[in-house]
Order: C-alpha cells, then sequence, then structure tokens
C-alpha cells in the first residue's frame, strides 16, 4: 500500500500542522503529494516533491556538472545531498547551478549550508544568487559557507565571502526588513586547506571531513560526508592526487572530476593540442586518470563529473575511463539523481517544469522577526509621476 503524506493546501496552517506530525517532511508545494518509496521499486523518472525519502536513504542531485562556459543542458558545478534525517548540503554552487536547484522546487528553510571546494567561479560563482534567492524563498536563518582558507588570508574562503558582501551591498540593503532579518546573514567557517581528513562539520549525526586537492594554486579540497553507514565524496577540482586515493576509500558515491581527454578538449574549444593537454592533464583529471583514481579507491560507484557530455565527449570520455576502470560508473548530467541505500544504488533523471516556482514559505518564514523596510529618499520619491496612482493597498490578513 502506498503510503501518503497529506497534499499540502496552499494555507499557512495547513504546513505548519504537516510539520509537526511528520519532523523531517519537507514542506511541499501545493497540490503536490509524496510517497514512500516501497521494495525498492522506483519511478523511471524522478518527480522532485513526490517522494519521501527514505529514512536510511541519502540522494544526491547533480545541479552542475558542466564547464565555466555553460552550456543550457550543462551549467556549473554543484551537487545537492539530502538525507533521510531531514539534512541537506550544497557542495559548491557554480554559475547557473542555482536555476536547477530552484526547478527541484527545494524545501528552501533547510538549505543553509554549502561546502566550497575551491573559488573558481564554476564552483561558486552562483554563490550571491543561492543567498539571495534562498532567503526569498523560506530560509530565515544565516546562510553556512564552510570553505578552505588560501595560500594568503585574500585567497581564502571568509575573504571571497566579505568580497560578495561589499559588492552586493546594496542589494542586501533593499531587501533588509522586507526579509527575515537572520537570513541575512552568512556564516563562515574557513578551515585549512592542508588539514589531511580532519572534520569540518559534525552535527545530527553527520561527519564531513577534508583533504586538500591539487588544482591550480593552493586552496583547493575534496571533501567526505558519513552518515548512516553512508559515504559520499565530492572531489572538486583535482589533479590524481595520493590523499583522495587514501581518504576516499569505503565511499559508496565516490565523484571526481573526470575532465574531457586532450584530442577532445581540443577539438571542443579549437584550442591547439599543446594547450588542451596541459589543462586536460596537469590542471585536471583526463577520463584516464580518473578512471586509475577509480580503479585503486574501488566505491560502489563512480561518478564522473565536469564536461559537456555531447555524443562525441560522451564517446572521447568514455573510452578513456574503460582504458583503465571497469568498475560502476555513472558520468553525471545536470538534473540526474542518485539513490542510495545499503542495498542499492539507483541513478534517474529529474523531470522538472521549466516555470516551476519554488514552494510556498512555512509560518516560521512568515513569522519570523523583521526590521523596518528601506525605500529611497523624499528627493527621489518626490519624482513620482502624478499621471499615476497605485491601487490602494490590501488590509494585511
Ligand atoms: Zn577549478
Ligand atoms: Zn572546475
Amino acid at each position: 500500500m502506498l503510503k501518503y503524506v497529506r497534499t499540502f493546501t496552499s494555507t499557512a496552517f495547513a504546513v505548519a500542522s504537516i510539520c509537526t506530525q511528520f519532523a523531517f517532511a519537507d514542506n511541499l508545494p501545493a497540490g503536490r503529494a509524496a510517497v514512500e518509496i516501497e521494495n525498492g521499486e522506483y519511478p523511471a523518472s524522478y518527480f522532485p516533491n513526490t517522494e519521501i525519502l527514505g529514512k536510511d536513504e541519502l540522494r544526491i542531485s547533480s545541479l552542475g556538472t558542466g564547464m565555466p562556459n555553460q552550456t543550457k543542458a550543462a551549467v556549473s558545478i554543484s551537487f545537492f545531498v539530502e538525507l533521510g534525517n531531514g539534512d541537506k548540503f550544497l557542495f559548491d554552487i557554480g554559475s547557473g547551478a542555482t536555476g536547477n536547484l530552484f526547478s527541484l522546487r527545494p524545501d528552501f528553510s533547510k538549505i543553509d549550508k554549502v561546502f566550497f571546494s575551491h573559488l573558481h567561479v564554476d564552483h561558486v560563482g552562483d554563490f550571491m544568487g543561492l543567498h539571495v534567492g534562498g532567503w526569498l524563498s523560506g530560509r530565515y536563518t544565516p546562510l553556512r559557507v564552510f570553505g578552505p582558507s588560501g595560500g594568503t588570508e585574500e585567497l581564502g574562503t571568509r575573504s571571497y565571502v566579505q568580497g560578495m558582501q561589499q559588492a552586493y551591498a546594496w542589494d542586501l540593503q533593499t531587501r533588509a526588513g522586507a526579509l527575515p532579518d537572520e537570513g541575512a546573514k552568512i556564516e563562515v567557517t574557513e578551515f585549512d586547506y592542508m588539514q589531511e581528513n580532519e572534520v569540518v562539520y559534525q552535527e545530527n549525526g553527520v561527519t564531513i571531513r577534508s583533504w586538500p586537492a591539487i588544482h591550480s594554486l593552493d586552496g583547493s579540497v575534496s571533501y567526505s560526508l558519513e552518515w548512516n553507514g553512508l559515504k559520499y565524496v565530492f572531489g572538486g577540482d583535482t589533479y590524481p592526487n595520493k590523499w583522495y586515493v587514501k581518504y576516499a576509500v569505503d565511499a559508496d558515491i565516490a565523484s571526481h572530476e573526470c575532465f574531457l581527454p586532450p584530442k577532445a578538449l581540443a577539438e571542443y574549444f579549437g584550442w591547439d593540442l599543446t594547450q588542451a593537454t596541459y589543462v586536460s592533464t596537469r590542471i585536471h583529471s583526463e577520463p584516464a586518470a580518473f578512471g586509475k583514481v577509480m580503479s585503486a579507491v574501488e566505491p560502489r560507484m563512480a561518478l564522473g563529473y565536469h564536461s559537456v557530455l555531447s555524443p562525441e565527449n560522451y564517446q572521447a570520455i568514455l573510452e578513456g575511463v574503460r582504458s583503465t576502470y571497469d568498475g560502476p560508473l555513472t558520468l553525471a548530467r545536470d538534473l540526474q539523481v542518485i539513490n542510495v541505500t545499503k542495498d542499492k544504488i539507483v541513478v534517474r533523471e529529474a523531470s522538472v517544469d521549466d516555470y516551476a516556482l519554488p514552494p510556498s514559505v512555512t509560518m516560521e518564514y512568515i513569522n519570523a522577526p523583521r526590521s523596518e523596510e528601506k525605500s529611497p529618499s523624499d528627493k527621489v520619491n518626490a519624482g513620482k509621476w502624478d499621471g499615476y496612482t497605485p491601487p490602494p493597498m490590501p488590509e494585511r490578513k
């Protein structure tokens, strides 16, 4: 028998009452019902907000798997991890990834943690879009950012976040007061990029560790997330390195970049072969290198990303990987969804609505304290054209 969570109505009361019945239930969009998956029988496609994540289950949604020069089908890097205990985590939030996050219509009151692998724009470019978009869409608590230090203070995560807040000072001030005060805040945890498998986060049965990656400059890292006997590894960008091989062992899902091989990269970008070889095999990991790493780590599933999987690129990448690795493999696409339990790994594509809006917000968001709204100065307001009169304001319910 299918077990339903009662469909939320658009009233805030219904949202609040459901949240107390199901401690881990997400705030669903109006008109959506969520069903428990029974006997491991998943629908062929993943329709967001129609499945209740099992209490022992982990779900990884690829929000972006491509390059800095994005395509419609492959935006920059981001992975969204949801756990059966209700926790949610973002690993990187590259340019374009927030569009895919929003298309999943998640409960933004719970999207308050993002972990940066490094500060390239294809990994952090949508950070302010996440901060402001989430704040507008249900987050009434601070956004928590975890990321590495850099070779100098100004090259670290804290400096990046401070710079973003400064650059968007005007935007942030316009929204202050209209939106919950606490949601405006950003809390940064910067840790030593050289730490080896040290804990950077440990709450609610979830442990996240980091180790160094080798990429472009000092200040790039990989992460593992362990919870309930399951382990997900997020590689970030890296040349094949000894730390990954050592600390990614026992991963259920081991993700690692799997760049285009030199020849395909040269053709795709119109580069000469020397430049393509340097980028693909000295800054990044070509498919054969990815395969070698996975042969050493032997995860339950190897997850390669960081390319645009056009048919010819896909072929070149697959051939490279299969020259060095014959284990379970997924080459990640945007909006691919992986459900992981102890017994099963299921890889599907999400089916999303191009015009989907985020779900309605919770009572906690509606009631969260707000200071006074801002407006333009009197000298600017004096310029309002008297040829237009706005309709009267309806009374607040
Ligand atoms: Zn990078
Ligand atoms: Zn990258």
